[in-house]
């Protein structure tokens, strides 16, 4: 831990300090091996990498920024690449100018604020104002969504949200989080506030609004072979692992179905993915098929499939120690545990000691949602005065 630590913060003083580190943009196209190429290394590095971490190389995102460090001779000193909000994949020469690989966790800053706006032109447009984050409005749609019209919202509404965001290198970085949000329409106060308990979003009663996806395990697997880790110190390697996937070992040839409704969006080789299938699902989630044999003909990029349909056969294509089915899940970009969301159960309102433990828990965020929003708007009727409101309109 010791030595890594040193490493890290090596590595970040001088990103710091020298101007000879340079932020890039991972290239479209480029791929882990044609980024060794580049700077004449061995493709062996590569080949010898465990599996786990050649699934890793194959996450890196085109347009990534990434960091990196020359040395003299323009061989590679150090690459810093981020691959998910928490983990980042670094190479690194070691002593003998031998190149080393590790996943280190990534040194983000999170902000934290709650903010309420009066609407002027539309909830998008005055949210990116007022953030400068353009993906905030979207999640407070999908959060609302069924309760809340926001086409309906007129000028004098209000919103007001409490809410997180990463930075990195002083960069957005990665998806907003929102933890609490009020919408106020014609006097009317809406709320949902996430639940840390299970990540799902209630109204301040408790009362449940997350619907529960549909996935299923996309075939019968023998066993399941390697888990999700998106950022695990390994005690007795004495590094960060991680794991943006279920993997189910499955005899090769074993039919894989899709795990819900969807629209093909990816088909062919990805990387040390080898044969991938990728579905487009609704609400921001994406599933992701690797290793496979072959594909059923009939899947091309485009056709919307319904959940069980065939999509291939299991196989050990890319780079995979024996036949399995690589599952990838993403939410909005980010890869979750695709068993947490499998297994998810179907939506309820909270009770018991949980609904107690919630309600206490967002106190102190309503308050903030309020009081924003009356820092913005003084003729926003009181506290009593919504309540003797509330309670003419329970008469
Ligand atoms: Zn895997």
């Amino acid at each position: 831990m010791g030595k890594i630590l040193i490493i890290f913060l090596t590595m970040i003083s001088f990103l710091f300090s020298s101007v000879e580190v340079k932020e890039l943009q991972w290239p479209k196209g480029e791929t882990f091996i044609t980024f060794l190429d580049k700077y004449g290394i061995d493709q062996k590095f590569y080949f010898d990498l465990e599996k786990e971490d050649k699934e890793l190389c194959s996450e890196i995102n085109a347009d990534t920024w990434f960091y990196l460090y020359e040395n003299e001779n323009n061989t590679l000193n150090q690459v810093l690449i981020p691959i998910s909000e928490e983990i980042q994949i670094h190479i690194y020469q070691d002593e003998n100018n031998d190149y080393k690989f590790q996943t280190l966790p990534v040194d983000y800053y999170e902000l934290s604020e709650t903010i309420a706006l009066p609407i002027k032109n539309s909830v998008a447009y005055d949210l990116q104002e007022a953030t400068g984050d353009a993906m905030l409005a979207g999640q407070l749609k999908s959060i609302f969504k069924d309760a809340v019209n926001f086409r309906k919202m007129q000028k004098g509404d209000f919103i007001s949200i409490n809410y997180r965001i990463k930075t990195l290198m002083g960069r957005p970085f990665g998806m907003p989080v929102i933890d609490a949000a009020m919408v106020q329409i014609n006097g009317k106060e809406y709320f949902r506030f996430r639940n840390l308990d299970d990540d799902k979003y209630y109204d301040e009663k408790g009362n449940g609004f997350t619907k529960s996806y549909f996935f299923s395990i996309p075939l019968t697997y023998s066993r399941i072979s390697s888990h999700f880790t998106t950022k695990r110190y390994h005690p007795v390697l004495k590094r960060y692992r991680a794991h943006l996937g279920t993997d189910f070992a499955a005899p090769r040839g074993r039919k894989i179905f899709a795990a819900a409704d969807g629209r093909v969006i990816f088909v062919g080789n990805k990387g040390g993915y080898g044969k991938t299938i990728i579905i487009q699902h609704s609400n921001g989630y994406r599933t992701l098929y690797a290793h496979q044999n072959r594909f059923n003909p009939k899947i091309k990029s485009g056709l919307k499939v319904k959940k069980g349909d065939h999509i291939g056969y299991v196989g050990n294509t890319g780079l995979s120690s024996g036949p399995h089915l690589h599952l990838g899940l993403y939410k909005n970009g980010v890869a979750v545990n695709p068993l947490k969301v499998i297994k998810k159960p179907n939506t309820k309102s909270l009770e018991g000691p949980k609904k107690v433990a919630f309600i206490n828990s967002i106190k102190q965020l309503k308050n903030e949602l309020i009081s924003e929003t009356q820092k913005e708007n003084p003729n926003l009727p009181t506290k009593m005065d919504r309540l003797t409101y509330k309670n003419d309109l329970e008469i």
